[in-house]
């Protein structure tokens, strides 16, 4: 390291794991990165995307000066803040005016930190007066949040990593974690070198690198998840397997649960899952023999139409056998995102409001107006994802701000997606790498601040609140997320409230964070005692942590106590339902979707390093040997593989880990690596009645060679 190397310690800002990292710099450029020894998360770990970060971001790549254009037709040129910010300020001003509050949206992002989405969920709710704000969440942990809400009572995650190290019997479900979640997945590996007891159980349709610690590995028929869990349930019941005693005492809704579990039979049950017997039988043994279980989700279960189901299902297995609230045990779903979690704390999707209140609570909706000192906050509901682009579409939504994300890939059935972008009267796209193909729709973009580069806090999937600390200056013009909005907010208050004292006089993204935190006073996830020098003296904290506290709380609902009305869980019998599309004659592939080793997203930044691009080179289509020899196609042969909604040029590669009728493609290629819009093009806006969560995973497709 050189003498004048300065190192600033930071976190990862890609999953949520949400690694500790020292950043190397020189006041001026990142230089390296080495894994925070000090941070709870990972000790010092990181992956190959989290120590390459330096690597990436080039600057080529980033969006650095606001650019704006006049009409639909034309190209967008260079302009600067305040007439950017104004012409928003003045488009936005008018739309509501003549449309009203709800024909303008804001759709941000799980990467965002919490203080940026404060400060956009004010603007909306408090400001514009619309519940239009939601976030790419919805595409990653909404079924977890209804699973945990509806089950347990709260959306918190009840466990912490070391629960991951101490368990006899892990379940981990629909999560290729060896990939998606790198460094806690060492941990597990780690553990289990220590105790090799420990018993692994990985319910995926794919034998994917995770499955290499497997015990036993169930490669259910895609979707069949809650047939899974009821079927074990069923098991348990008749072994004797759960805990009556927990059930009786801390549960409501058993009977009705066992009265539905018992159309699951173990045979009808390896059916509808296909899979054996024997792996059923010797599953649910694991589990019900285990003195301590514990699971662990993502992708898989949530993005589906019955994610809210899967989510209940899982956790029944947990309240039946008396499986939480103690070392080793719990549900512990998986973030996908770096602050997904911050997301969910401050409202951050439509449905939602600070604090983990609810927007369609009126007494909520009260407590959050008085605290903001506005009249009320609007009644009418927001729209989700799929919703709001919807609205885009056909018209209703007028003016779009899209902040940190990239819908124009990441959405399902893209076509439709690009359609709405192209339509909408006005985009705004704030956006730290001008390479998305979201950017391409903005009338104006906003260039954004990234990672080494910006202050604020992110929660990770354990609960732990960490200070993201700035190590560099931000390039060229580029300002951090908070900044640019409340910048935006106080010049459309002057059109909107002139006259009255401005609700956004934030000086930094500590002020908001002051401003925030007292909003989650006495609720389930209390940060009231947090702030960012107790972060800096104590290191990274688990909430809730409330005033006066020492410490954070490493694991809920040791009690058994749980905040429902009743004080007791909530067993649910959602019975097992089919993803939306079956397999049949012209689409006889069900495909599944998922994550590379070295990339994340949409690749806007692990893209831009050739490293990451030695484990995967190219986009290519997993089928099984069979399905090759019955279609007569070999490795490399290009096909166009063709859904409902749109189709895509590729190769094609043998790949024994997808099970024949299956077909494989990973999420990130976007249409700079693809011929076709990008992977997302095939995939179905389907979603889920509770969560509004898509099923991403489940798409009927057919291949034809080219
Ligand atoms: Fe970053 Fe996640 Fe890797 Fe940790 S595990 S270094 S948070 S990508």
């Amino acid at each position: 390291m050189a003498s004048t190397t300065q190192v600033t310690a930071s976190t990862c800002c890609y999953c949520g794991v949400g690694c500790g990292v020292l950043i190397e710099h020189d006041g001026e450029k990142i230089l390296g990165v080495a894994g925070d020894p000090s941070h709870p998360a990972n000790f010092g770990k990181l992956c190959s995307k989290g120590s390459t970060l330096h690597l990436t971001g080039d600057l080529d790549a980033r969006a650095l000066y606001p650019e704006l254009r006049l009409g639909k037709g034309l190209a967008r040129s260079r302009t600067d803040w305040d007439s950017g910010l104004d012409h928003a300020a003045a488009v936005f001003a008018e739309t509501i005016r003549e449309h009203g509050p709800d024909s303008v949206a804001f759709y941000i992002s799980g990467q965002l930190l919490t203080e940026d989405y404060y400060a956009f969920n004010k603007l909306a709710r408090a400001l514009v007066g619309t519940h239009n704000i939601d976030s790419n969440s919805r595409l990653c942990m909404s079924s977890a949040v209804v699973g945990y809400k509806r089950s347990l009572g709260a959306d918190a995650p009840p466990c912490s990593y070391e629960d991951i190290e101490q368990s006899d019997c892990l379940l981990i479900a629909g999560s290729n974690m060896a990939y998606a979640h790198p460094v806690l997945f060492r941990r597990l590996e780690e553990a289990k070198a220590r105790r090799p007891e420990m018993k692994v159980i990985v319910v995926d349709p794919r034998r994917t690198d995770t499955c290499e610690l497997a015990d036993l590995h169930l490669a259910i028929l895609p979707g069949t998840d809650v047939a899974l869990f009821h079927g074990i349930l069923h098991i348990l019941l008749w072994e004797g397997w759960i805990d009556r005693r927990y059930i009786d005492v801390h549960t409501e809704g058993f009977e009705a649960l066992k009265n539905l579990v018992r159309d699951y039979s173990p045979a009808a049950t390896a059916d509808i899952c296909g899979i054996s017997l024997d792996a059923l039988q010797r599953c649910a043994e694991l589990i019900g023999r285990a003195p301590s279980f514990l699971s662990l989700w993502c992708m898989g279960l949530n993005q589906s139409s019955a994610g809210s189901a899967k989510n209940s299902a899982l956790i029944n297995l947990h309240l039946a056998t008396g499986q939480i609230g103690k070392p080793g045990a719990g549900p512990f779903s998986l973030t996908g995102q770096p602050n997904a979690m911050g997301g969910r704390e401050t409202g951050s999707l439509s449905n939602l409001l600070p604090g983990h209140r609810e927007a369609a609570n009126a007494e909520h909706r009260a407590e959050v107006a008085t605290y903001w000192g506005v009249d009320a906050l609007p009644e009418t509901p927001g729209l989700s994802a799929i919703e709001l682009f919807d609205a885009v579409h056909d018209g209703r939504i007028k003016a779009l701000w899209i902040a940190c994300t990239n819908p124009a890939q990441s959405l399902p059935n893209q076509s439709k997606v690009h359609e709405a972008l192209a339509a909408c009267p006005f985009v705004v796209v704030q956006e730290a790498f001008f390479t998305t193909e979201t950017c391409r729709y903005a009338d104006l973009l906003l260039p954004a601040a990234s990672w080494g580069e910006k202050e604020g806090t992110v929660t990770n999937s354990e609960r732990r609140v960490s200070h993201v600390r700035r190590a560099v200056p931000a390039p060229a013009e580029t300002r951090p997320d908070w900044s640019i909005t409340c910048d935006f907010a106080r010049r459309l208050e002057t059109l909107l409230r002139p006259g009255l004292p401005s609700l956004f006089d934030f000086a930094d993204s500590e002020s908001l964070f002051e401003e925030y935190k007292h909003l989650t006073a006495q609720r389930d996830l209390d940060l009231s005692g947090l702030s960012y020098a107790l972060l800096d003296e104590q290191g990274p904290q688990q909430w809730p942590f409330p005033a006066g506290a020492r410490q954070g709380t490493a694991r809920l609902y040791a009690d058994g106590h749980f905040p429902t009305a009743s004080g007791r869980a909530q067993f649910h019998a959602d019975p097992y339902r089919a993803p939306k599309e079956k397999r049949e004659a012209r689409y006889s592939l069900t495909l599944n979707t998922g994550r590379l080793r070295d990339q994340w997203h949409g690749m806007s930044r692990t893209g831009t390093a050739a490293r990451l691009f030695g484990h995967v080179e190219a986009a290519v289509l997993g089928l099984h040997p069979d399905e090759l020899r019955r279609r007569r196609l070999h490795d490399g042969d290009l096909i166009k593989l063709r859904s409902r909604r749109g189709s895509l040029i590729l190769p094609v590669q043998a790949d024994e880990s997808v099970r024949p009728g299956q077909a494989w493609l990973p999420m990130h290629w976007g249409d700079r690596f693809l011929k076709g819009l990008g992977t997302n093009v095939l995939t179905q806006p389907a979603f889920d009645p509770l969560s509004k969560q898509p099923e991403l995973k489940h798409a009927g497709v057919e291949v034809d060679k080219v």
